[in-house]
């Protein structure tokens, strides 16, 4: 690649959305020299607390926009739910990867099954939900199964359960009779997730093959490199690059797997940086943020090499003895552990179920690193 392609430091990134995916990025942008401008509504963002420039605008809102077109070189995304017309507006004046298209995919659980099945890519069976009489049958095979909002569903939430067409009625009209995708509940052996970043060339780097376990329907722990067969952890990476090239996918990229009696199916997939990837950030060459800032600005991918063994674990909101964070989580063995990560993210409030931090246990090897997490968070008295 030219140099003269290359957006090169101390160029301003723009980046849409300003929580914890938005501040990792900001601070591996200003690792490598360059200047940052978010845009979030929220005065107390995580990301727009350290960027160079915070506008606190809607992300519809056209005077930012024209701010953000007129100041960055580039511009990104950490929301998946930016509108679609807000990227598309973008992308008149300044790169924006990834693209308007393929974030709009990703947003819409409809268009994402319909992409991935047309793609010849493996999905559970579903169908897609646009009125009651759309809902099956009770003699259908998809019972039991979930029914999960098209728009604006993330860690769980938008989802229901249901065992018949009766609870079925029941939630969708719970959801305002608003679009969704009814999904086959399915016996899952265990999850996995993939994230690679692809280039403005085509070149692509995957991380390797991470194993998820979540609790109430949010990510909490993930395992790198996952403990499943060599095969099933190739074949996870192959199904990945193969939705990004479909996608013509210029970005990050984070695509979540289910293992069904030994095979794989496509659950969805994240048009940035994914929360099973924040082990990257201690355990590889170049992590996920990295990858998102060499991609929007066209410098060659860095390597995706893990060279350690690692354990994520979220800290949720739920831990913290008082919302204000007046009072603490016990850290004592947390922070004492020479090999241990921590990350917080700096948010004033601890809701349950909000994502306030995470931290990556580095292991010699594997069982390791597993036995140090768990100690860990038991002492946080995680999952109680
Ligand atoms: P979100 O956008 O909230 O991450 P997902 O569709 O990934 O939504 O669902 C969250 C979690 O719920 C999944 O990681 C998985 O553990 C569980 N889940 C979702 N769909 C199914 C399914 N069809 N069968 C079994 N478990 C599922
Ligand atoms: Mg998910």
């Amino acid at each position: 690649m030219s140099q003269s392609s290359m957006i090169l430091p101390p160029a301003m990134l723009g980046m849409l959305g300003g929580g914890q995916l938005g501040r990792f990025f900001v601070i591996a942008a200003h690792e490598m020299g360059y200047k940052v401008t978010v845009l979030d509504p929220d005065q107390n963002s995580p990301a727009g607390k350290i960027a160079d420039v915070h506008i606190c605008a809607k992300y519809d809102d056209a005077e930012a926009l024209a701010q953000m077109a007129a100041t960055c070189q580039a511009i990104t995304t950490e929301f998946e739910n930016v509108p679609a017309t807000t990227l598309r507006t973008l992308a008149q004046s300044v790169p924006v990867r990834p693209s308007a298209e393929a974030v709009g995919i990703a947003q819409h659980r409809v268009s994402e099954k319909n992409f991935l099945k047309e793609a010849g890519l493996p999905v559970a069976p579903y169908a897609v939900i646009d009125a009651e009489s759309d809902l099956p049958a009770d003699d259908s095979e998809i019972y039991p199964a979930i029914l999960k909002v098209a728009r604006f569903g993330y860690d769980g939430k938008g989802q229901a359960r249901v065992a018949n067409l009766s609870e079925a009625k029941a939630a969708f009209a719970a959801f305002s009779q608003e679009e969704c995708v009814l999904e086959k509940m399915l016996k899952l052996d265990y999850e996995v997730s993939v994230v690679l970043a692809r280039d403005v060339n085509g070149h692509v780097a995957t991380f390797p093959t991470a194993e998820n376990s979540h609790l109430n329907g949010i990510l909490d722990i993930s395992i790198v490199p996952a403990r499943g067969s060599d095969a099933v952890n190739h074949q996870a990476q192959k199904l990945a690059i193969s939705v990004a090239e479909k996608l013509q996918y210029t970005g990050v990229l984070g695509v979540e797997f289910f293992v069904c009696d030994g095979e794989l199916l496509v659950n969805e997939i994240a048009p940035r940086p994914h929360n099973s990837g924040h082990y990257t950030l201690d355990a590889c060459i170049t992590n996920q943020f990295e990858q998102q800032v060499r991609v929007m600005t066209g410098l060659p991918l860095g390597s995706s090499r893990q060279h350690s063994p690692a354990v994520m674990v979220n800290l949720l909101g739920d831990i913290w003895p008082n919302e204000a964070l007046q009072t603490e989580p016990a850290w004592q063995l947390a922070l004492g552990a020479p090999t241990l990560k921590m990350h917080l993210y700096g948010k004033a409030e601890a809701r349950a179920g909000r994502k306030m931090g995470h931290f990556t246990v580095l292991g010699t090897n594997r069982d390791d690193a597993i036995k140090l997490a768990m100690q860990v968070r038991s002492e946080l008295k995680i999952g109680e």
